[in-house]
């Protein structure tokens, strides 16, 4: 049994949009009251309001925040013209011991498509 003095609980965090009243936008939201959006346009439910980065709560890492940010900004100045904007390739890493990455699809969404692929170990 091992004690400690202080312990750091590491549990997911929440998009800090309750104090909007984000719910009287007529958006869609989903359970975490965040509302329904296109990855690939960053567009709310073919509305004016465009998400980007952790507010999104779709994938909280830094680059692709920056990815957010630009194609909600880009199709944001340029509404009503909004566009698909091309996503890079997914990739994060698990810094535990030993560290885990993943890079493109996921285990877990390829085991269910027709199509073979590969996994590394270093
Ligand atoms: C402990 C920790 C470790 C992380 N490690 C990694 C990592 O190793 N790799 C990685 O890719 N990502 C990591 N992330 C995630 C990454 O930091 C976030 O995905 C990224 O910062 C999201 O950018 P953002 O611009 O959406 O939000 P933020 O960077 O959170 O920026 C939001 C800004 O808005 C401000 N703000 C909030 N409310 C208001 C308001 N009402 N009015 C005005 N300003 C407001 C905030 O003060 C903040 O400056 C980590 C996050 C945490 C918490």
């Amino acid at each position: 049994m091992h004690r400690f003095d202080y312990l750091l609980a590491a549990t997911g965090r929440k998009p800090n949009v309750d104090k909007l009243a984000i719910d009287r936008s007529g958006l869609d939201l989903d359970t975490r009251g965040v509302p329904t959006f296109d990855p690939l346009t960053m567009q709310a439910n073919g509305s004016h309001i465009f998400m980007a980065g952790d507010a999104s709560a779709r994938i909280p890492l830094l680059h692709v925040a920056a990815d957010d940010g630009r194609i909600a900004g880009t199709n944001a100045a340029s509404y009503p013209n909004v566009l698909a904007h091309r996503r890079r390739t997914p990739l994060s890493v698990v810094f535990t011991e030993p560290n885990i990455a993943t890079v493109g699809r996921s285990y877990a969404e390829l085991q269910h498509m027709p199509c073979e692929f590969a996994v590394g170990e270093v």
